[in-house]
């Protein structure tokens, strides 16, 4: 049986990475085990420790990443998984790809200068204080990425495939719609990854991207990033309204996803309508600005 296992960006909205693990049964038949995202946890000392956490599963039997867009806390430890032996493909858009060839070995090179401040300081508990990686490290994982462009839809073994839908949160973001077929029945997974807003006006509000889902996806199960409705952008005071719409979606899926950050999921049982009105919901936050 397929399942998803969500090992960041709970009860925190760093360090995003969702396994999907197509294995079958324990008839020993293997599927394909895919990270949707592979983030840095960020902020408090207790969430960055994560970061020197290995892999639930060991990262050489992870088949494939999908990178939703360059911000660290979805893409910042690729290196690290790369040097514990991660050697498929990572499947991005161009744009996105781009970015990462820079902030990747920025991020390492920073690790690298924080080590060092610790160790000239003595700051640190090991000794000598190590990075995460290095920015030789982040050079060496570029070599890894794929390029796909939206729209195109990639098959990664038979039972799964994806394809890429615009997200409108920074320069190549996309949310991953990942189709997964399990005993001869197909489920739509909707990774949001961030979002962003659409152009509500001529006048763009300062971003360069406004690209977002069209109208009528639909997903059978849907996986998003709730940080809580702590900010409202200007001329969207119906946005309040929005969020409470999503999060009470959000509510009903059994106490997954209830936490006030942290990933939630709408599961089939929530039914066409269920599905049908928290869609209609996300839209709401990319017409008037989520
Ligand atoms: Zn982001």
């Amino acid at each position: 049986m397929a399942y998803i296992q969500f090992l960041g960006a709970a009860g925190t909205v760093t360090g995003s990475k969702h396994l999907i693990n197509t294995t079958y049964d324990s008839s020993g038949k293997q599927g394909i085990q895919v990270l949707i995202d592979c983030g840095l946890f960020q902020g408090q000392k207790e969430w960055r420790e994560r970061n020197w956490q290995d892999t639930p599963v060991p990262a050489r039997e992870i088949d494939a990443v999908i990178l939703t867009h360059a911000h660290l806390d979805h893409c910042g430890w690729i290196p690290r998984l790369v040097q514990e032996g991660f050697r498929g493909p990572i499947y991005a858009t161009q744009a996105t790809i781009d970015l990462c060839s820079v902030v990747l070995p920025d991020s390492g090179h920073l690790q690298e200068e924080d080590a060092a401040f610790h160790n000239k300081k003595g700051t640190s508990k090991h000794s000598p204080a190590l990075p995460l990686y290095t920015l030789e490290e982040a050079q060496d994982c570029l070599q890894y990425f794929k390029p796909v462009t939206i729209e195109q839809t990639v098959q990664l073994s038979p039972e799964l495939s994806f394809r890429f839908v615009p997200a409108a949160h920074i320069l190549g973001s996309c949310m991953a719609e990942v189709i997964v077929k399990t005993n001869g029945q197909a489920r739509r997974l909707l990774f949001t990854g961030d979002i962003g807003r659409v152009r509500d006006s001529e006048v763009a509000p300062g971003k360069v991207v406004h690209s977002g889902p069209q109208q009528g996806e639909s997903a059978d199960v849907l996986v998003m990033e709730y940080g809580g409705a702590r900010r409202q952008h200007r001329g969207s005071r119906i946005r309040r309204r929005t969020h409470a719409e999503i999060y009470l979606h959000v509510e009903r899926t059994d106490g997954v996803g209830t936490d006030s950050a942290g990933p939630g999921v709408l599961r089939q049982s929530d039914g066409d309508q269920g599905r049908g009105n928290l869609l209609e919901a996300l839209r709401g936050v990319h017409a008037r600005g989520g």
